[in-house]
């Protein structure tokens, strides 16, 4: 087993002496990375096939493309994101700076998962370079090609000590999770995540999970049906149904079920042809174990469509489950396989009783033309994401965060939101030297005077009677500023703080 434990001081010696933190430089890491995915696609390509059996395009749109679009984002909005964020003041301190600097967290731990193995590692290692972090990247041993391959090529590309990479299973995590990080973002399923989150609160290490869960798929009876299943089809098989965001189950009105049964299968001839297993479309179930345990889903349910399957090749086709009891043991888990199965309900208000009955998923689709059929179930459910009129394409724009909420994980990331999400907001006032006069109010010995004031100057609150009286105090106050600061330039600032005084205080005695 590696030594994990010098991985890790190597890393925090490296984040120590400061060299992760100029823009330049996580700049140029962060092309590394870009130059790695494009001189090593074919490498990559391969690993994913012997994996996944992913063919080189599939490889490239859903796994090196996310990276390569996140990689772009950062590089061209890094300045921007990392500037001081200027903020609101209140009048206490408003010759002050106040501001929100972003500063890395320090040595962050990414632990992958092996359904989308490159994209998994990678896409959080660029928002966590971006920020200035060092990163020890753990890809999951399941799908080892992967693995193997992330662990030649990162240091082959990145700075060594700042981003190594840990290979191996539970033995080599359990280790890793003894040391002492200052971010993990652990992407898996639910039950490890909370061995994760339990490991990081000895050390108070926050933690980003990116779990899964049952993501729903409600179809509204007034709804194109057709469009409706080429969409959920491209979104369910994808990856053989391994990806976290697949619409786990669709939920119908009864009298849809075979429209839907008749349309999705037209969409998957369509996509993978009459056979299937012949597609090189098609991807294969990542294990043996994990195909055994999809067959088991299988079991007692009325399979409609599919239900094929090959251990020896780990293939198991697109199948369709109808009449859908909710207690059957494939509506306990998340299926992580191409197994879609239909369940009843009479309508959007049983829908969302069925959904809110159950723990908050990932993702959550709703196809409807009612727009209003839309915003209520965003309304009245919660999950990670939602996309209307179609399946995961909220998951494609770095614009919005992604990530669980309960259940299915909690924080987020990228684009911006993975730059937050691996820095710490750091809240800085930066006083002025003058203006003595003003803080005498917080000085002692205090005073119901002192109070009224701090009422006024931070509450903006007094009673109408005494507006005279206020505007009088605040002319006054802006008065023995100038004087005090007899300098023109601070005396002239001083004028405008208590125009805007007198401003404010004209706005809480209207109000
Ligand atoms: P996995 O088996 O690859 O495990 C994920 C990581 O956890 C691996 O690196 C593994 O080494 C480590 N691990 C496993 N068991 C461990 C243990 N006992 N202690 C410490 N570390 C351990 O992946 P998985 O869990 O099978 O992943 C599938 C789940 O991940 C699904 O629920 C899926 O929805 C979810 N997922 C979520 C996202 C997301 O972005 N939210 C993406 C992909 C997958």
């Amino acid at each position: 087993m590696a030594d994990v434990k010098s991985v890790v001081e190597r890393a925090r010696k490296a984040f120590n002496s400061g060299k992760s933190r100029p823009l330049e430089f996580r700049i140029q890491q962060l092309k590394a990375v870009e130059k790695m995915v494009k001189e090593k696609e074919k490498e990559f390509s391969e690993a994913l096939k012997a994996d996944l059996n992913k063919n080189p395009y599939s490889s490239f749109t859903y796994e090196m493309m996310g990276v390569l679009s996140e990689i772009e984002a950062a590089v061209s909005n890094l300045s921007q994101w990392a500037a001081p964020q200027h903020m609101d003041k209140n009048i206490m301190v408003m010759m002050d700076e106040a501001y929100v600097h972003y500063e890395p967290l320090g040595v962050v731990l990414i632990i992958g998962a092996w359904n989308y193995p490159v994209a998994l590692v990678l896409q959080p290692l660029v928002g966590a370079i971006a920020a200035g972090n060092a990163v020890i990247c753990k890809p999951s041993e399941v799908s080892e090609h992967a693995a193997k391959l992330i662990a030649e090529l990162l240091p082959q590309y990145l700075d060594k000590d700042l981003y190594p990479v840990v290979t191996g299973g539970v033995p080599e995590t359990t280790e890793l999770l003894k040391q002492r990080f200052d971010h993990i973002l652990y992407t898996g399923s639910s039950n490890v995540g909370k061995i994760v989150m339990e490991a990081a609160a000895k050390h108070l290490t926050p933690v980003t999970l990116e779990l899964g869960g049952k993501s729903p798929c409600y179809i509204d009876k007034d709804c194109d049906v057709d469009l409706a299943c080429r969409r959920v089809a491209w979104g369910k098989y994808m990856n053989c149904g391994q990806t976290c965001i697949a619409p786990d189950y669709v939920l119908c009105d009864q009298s849809l079920q075979g429209r839907i049964v008749e349309g999705v299968k037209k969409a998957l001839t369509e996509y993978y042809g009459e056979d299937v297993k012949k597609s090189p479309d098609y991807e294969r179930i990542v294990t043996t174990r994990h195909f055994k345990r999809l067959m088991g889903l299988l079991e007692g349910q009325k399979i409609t469509y599919g239900g094929e399957a090959d251990e020896t090749t780990r293939f198991i086709a697109p199948t369709i489950l109808t009449d859908v009891d909710p207690n059957s043991k494939v509506m306990q888990e998340e299926i992580f396989g191409p197994i879609l199965p239909i369940v009843s309900v009479k309508n959007i208000d049983e829908a969302i009783q069925f959904i809110n009955h159950r723990e908050k998923p990932l993702a959550l689709y709703v196809f409807a033309k009612d727009k209003a059929v839309i915003k209520r179930m965003i309304a009245e459910t919660s999950s990670g994401g939602v996309t209307a009129n179609d399946v995961m394409m909220h998951f494609t724009l770095h614009s919005l965060p992604f990530g669980g909420v309960g259940n299915s994980g909690m924080g987020a990331y990228h684009g911006r939101f993975s730059f937050k999400t691996f820095s710490h907001q750091r809240s800085c006032l930066v006083r002025s030297l003058n203006m003595e006069a003003m803080n005498k109010l917080r000085y002692p010995p205090n005073s119901q005077k002192k109070v009224d004031w701090a009422k006024f100057f931070v509450l903006k609150k007094f009673g109408k009677s005494k507006v005279g009286l206020v505007v009088l105090a605040v002319l006054g106050v802006v008065l023995a500023v100038v004087i005090k600061n007899r300098h023109s330039v601070l005396g002239l600032l001083a004028v405008l703080a208590g125009q805007r005084l007198w401003r404010l205080g004209r706005g809480s005695c209207d109000s």
